[in-house]
């Protein structure tokens, strides 16, 4: 609960914005899918805000801001809800503005959709693919995520193994920013900057348009292929990421994962599955390279066809993995890794034998710095936070890199700058956005 809070002066300070208070709606607008989790399960369900604003336009978000400020009241930021550490929940109460009714596209010219914060991806695709152009990257979370939320939320997924994550300079190009501040003057940031605005949770700004590079569209196609070892699957995996062909998704799943997720009319049982939105052209290299580690195609649909829908292999990538083993069996979590290339196949085998059927292995291909690479979404049997702890320190003990998703803190999920941080002291002066998140915020420590 925070102390400074009165609606009646929000709401007179701010008239033309629709307010919500009731507890159902308070409760809706203060959760995500950290339930992931249930170490952030446990902490934050509790958080409330004490009120919703859902501002219809710009002026509107503005004047919400404004409001806020002057009266001291914390500001969440929410797009679609769908973060995973509880980025939008607000663990000091206080405002949660619904940036989701701010949705223009507002041009679409040169490879580049300038759009507003709230816009959903999956619209701002099926927008951009009119002009032949595609999304860089989306989360497999796309038919639901706004480009706001993406931003400060998010980190890649769809399109990773072409264009790495969106941290990577030239995917998002340019930001309006507003400060949090009792005269809000949005000011735009291009270039480099706009770094120091990705994935900070709106804790310093709040979006309210982004620029995105975007990819010329190809003809794609979904293919599944089934293999009875998983490091030869794995090996294909790596092959196929370093080869001269287009790829929008690669995945590997070790043999107990199909059937857990919804896969098992597509994958005989003890088999392992790699998943990919390959180029048409690239398809004959896939099948040899296949074939030389035993592996067959097992499935196979047109990507566009089945885009925008639950049927497309997107959404049995990425934690839509996580959240369909969930559904099946609510004593399992993850972890998200990186295996540092070079080493990738070593590391996953010897953590893979380490583990056996407590860690099962899921593995994305991505582009880190345009090297192709591996990370880990593994999934976990939990069995207690201490043990949890132990296995990510073991994973860091053996060099593998964990960004700790058991975390609401940013700077201890691993993915916080300096340069962040300097925004925040300038856009953010008096800590009101999304305060609890930053172990430097001056809410160090604290619980909801
Ligand atoms: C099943 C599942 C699969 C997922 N797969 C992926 C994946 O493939 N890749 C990936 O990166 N993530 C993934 N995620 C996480 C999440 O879906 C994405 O990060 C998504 O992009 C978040 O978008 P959102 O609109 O829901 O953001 P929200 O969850 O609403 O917000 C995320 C953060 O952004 C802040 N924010 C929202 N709008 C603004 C704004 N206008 N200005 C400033 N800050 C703002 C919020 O305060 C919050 O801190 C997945 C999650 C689930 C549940």
């Amino acid at each position: 609960m925070c102390a400074a809070f009165d609606l009646a002066t929000l709401r007179r300070q701010a008239p033309e914005v629709e307010w919500l208070d009731d507890e159902a709606q308070r409760k809706r607008a203060s959760r995500d899918f950290s339930w992931f989790s249930p170490v952030l399960k446990r902490a934050l369900d509790c958080a409330r805000a004490e009120a919703v604003a859902r501002p219809a336009d710009q002026s509107q978000a503005l004047a919400v801001i404004a409001a806020c400020a002057r009266q001291g009241v914390p500001l969440t930021l929410r797009g679609a809800g769908t973060g995973n550490y509880g980025q939008c929940v607000p663990l000091h109460g206080g405002v949660v503005m619904d940036m989701s009714r701010l949705d223009r596209i507002l041009g679409i010219a040169d490879g580049v959709v300038r759009v507003e914060a709230g816009a959903r991806l999956a619209d701002i695709d099926t927008a951009v693919r009119e002009h032949g152009w595609e999304l860089r990257l989306m989360p497999s979370t796309y038919r639901m995520a706004t480009a706001g939320g993406f931003y400060a939320g998010g980190f890649g997924g769809i399109g990773s193994i072409r264009y790495g994550s969106l941290e990577e300079p030239g995917n998002v190009l340019a930001a309006k920013v507003a400060p949090m501040t009792a005269r809000p003057e949005p000011i735009e940031v291009r270039g480099m900057a706009v770094r120091d605005l990705y994935h900070a949770y709106g804790t310093n700004g709040v979006l309210l348009e982004l620029e995105y590079a975007l990819a010329p569209c190809l003809p794609w196609v979904e293919r599944l292929y089934t293999f009875a070892a998983f490091m030869d699957a794995a090996r294909f995996g790596h092959a196929l990421a370093h080869a001269a062909v287009d790829l929008r998704l690669l995945t590997v799943l070790d043999a107990p994962i199909p059937p857990l997720i919804g896969l098992e009319g597509k994958v005989p049982d003890g088999q392992c599955a790699v998943l990919m939105v390959v180029s048409r052209t690239g398809v004959e290299v896939a099948d040899a390279l296949a074939a030389q580690g035993g592996g067959h195609l097992a499935f196979e649909q047109d990507h566009a066809a089945a885009f925008g829908t639950a049927r497309s292999l997107i959404e049995y990538t990425w934690n839509h993995t996580t959240l369909r083993a969930l559904r099946r069996d609510q004593a399992i979590t993850y972890l998200q890794s990186d295996f540092p290339p070079g080493q990738a196949l070593e590391l996953v085998e010897a953590m893979r034998s380490r583990y056996g059927a407590e860690v099962l292995m899921h593995l994305e291909f991505l582009r880190r710095g345009n090297v192709p690479s591996c990370a880990g979404l593994q999934l976990v049997r939990y069995r207690s936070e201490a043990r949890l702890r132990e296995i990510i320190a073991e994973h860091r003990a053996a060099g593998v890199y964990i960004a700790d998703p058991h975390t609401w803190l940013l700077d201890e999920g691993g993915r916080s700058n300096p340069g962040q941080m300097a925004l925040k002291r300038r856009f953010d002066p008096h800590g009101l956005l999304n305060p609890g998140k930053l172990t430097t915020d001056g809410y160090e420590g604290l619980k909801p």
